[in-house]
């Protein structure tokens, strides 16, 4: 049964994105499948994988709101074992399409339910909010993972996030946990990420992930080519992080 873990934070900007696609291109590389389920309307997750969204019939957003088999959106990609349900535009509206459906907030994880036992990791791509779509990826999740932005205002909103997960424990998912927090884009050069990376250590201790993602231009370039890091420069320091990245994704679960 796979893992399925929501990659969440409402804070736009952090690496989600980032993080889901290149997290589940490592696990790949150690011999996991993966499929890496777009839940942002803007579909970078998609297009990080390089799935031309405007060829697209069919995505995510018709297995949430039309009951579409998710079997008949997931693509794959250039990595065998990684496969893609990709996101449009159109997702945008499904966050108040969702308001008036029956069982609201666990449709996603109703048909996620069906596929779990043909991955070891089920990742979600999360959109900056708190909305109906973040909730079913809280709801479908097993775990959720964090990321945090070593930059002013940091902690900012995690409270409301922790709250939120919280209440989403207690009311629809008991079994939720977090996975772990990651920080993200660390400047080695300034005091002001070394500060962040101590706050975030005081407040979730022992949750916070060894590895931490370094400032790393190929990283930023490699979502433009339509590919995962490990393909774009495997040699990149980029790379190198996700690789540990994943390696203590797998020690923890
Ligand atoms: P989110 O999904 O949380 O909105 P993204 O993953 O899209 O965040 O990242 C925001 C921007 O920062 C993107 O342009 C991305 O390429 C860039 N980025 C993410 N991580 C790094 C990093 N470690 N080094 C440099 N740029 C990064
Ligand atoms: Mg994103």
């Amino acid at each position: 049964m796979a893992r399925i873990v929501a990659i969440v934070n409402q804070k736009g900007g952090v690496a989600k994105t980032t993080t889901a696609v290149n997290l589940a291109s490592s696990l790949v590389e150690r011999g996991s499948k993966v499929l890496l389920i777009d839940l942002d309307p803007q579909g970078n997750a998609t297009s990080g994988c390089g799935v031309m969204k405007h060829r697209l019939s069919r995505c995510i957003y018709d297995v949430i709101i039309n009951d579409e088999d998710i079997r008949n959106v997931i693509l794959d990609t250039e990595l065998k074992k990684m496969k893609v349900a990709p996101a449009r535009i159109e997702l945008a509206g499904a966050e108040i399409e969702l308001v008036s459906l029956s069982q609201r907030e666990s449709r996603l994880g109703q048909a996620v339910k069906e596929i779990q036992n043909e991955f070891d990791f089920i990742l979600i791509d999360c959109p900056p909010s708190l909305g109906l779509l973040t909730l079913n990826a809280l709801c479908a999740a097993t775990d959720v993972l964090i990321p945090i932005q070593c930059e002013y205002y940091a902690l900012e909103g995690l409270s409301l996030l922790m709250n939120t997960l919280d209440k989403v424990r207690k009311s629809l998912n008991r079994e939720l946990e977090v996975l772990g927090v990651l920080l993200t884009m660390f400047d080695a050069r300034t005091n002001l990420s070394i500060q962040v990376v101590d706050e975030v250590k005081r407040y979730f201790r022992d949750k916070v992930f060894r590895t931490i993602i370094p400032r790393n231009v190929r990283l930023s370039e490699a979502p433009s080519h339509g590919q995962p890091i490990i393909l774009y420069d495997t040699k990149s320091r980029g790379a190198e992080v996700y690789r540990d990245l994943a390696e203590e994704v797998l020690e923890r679960v």
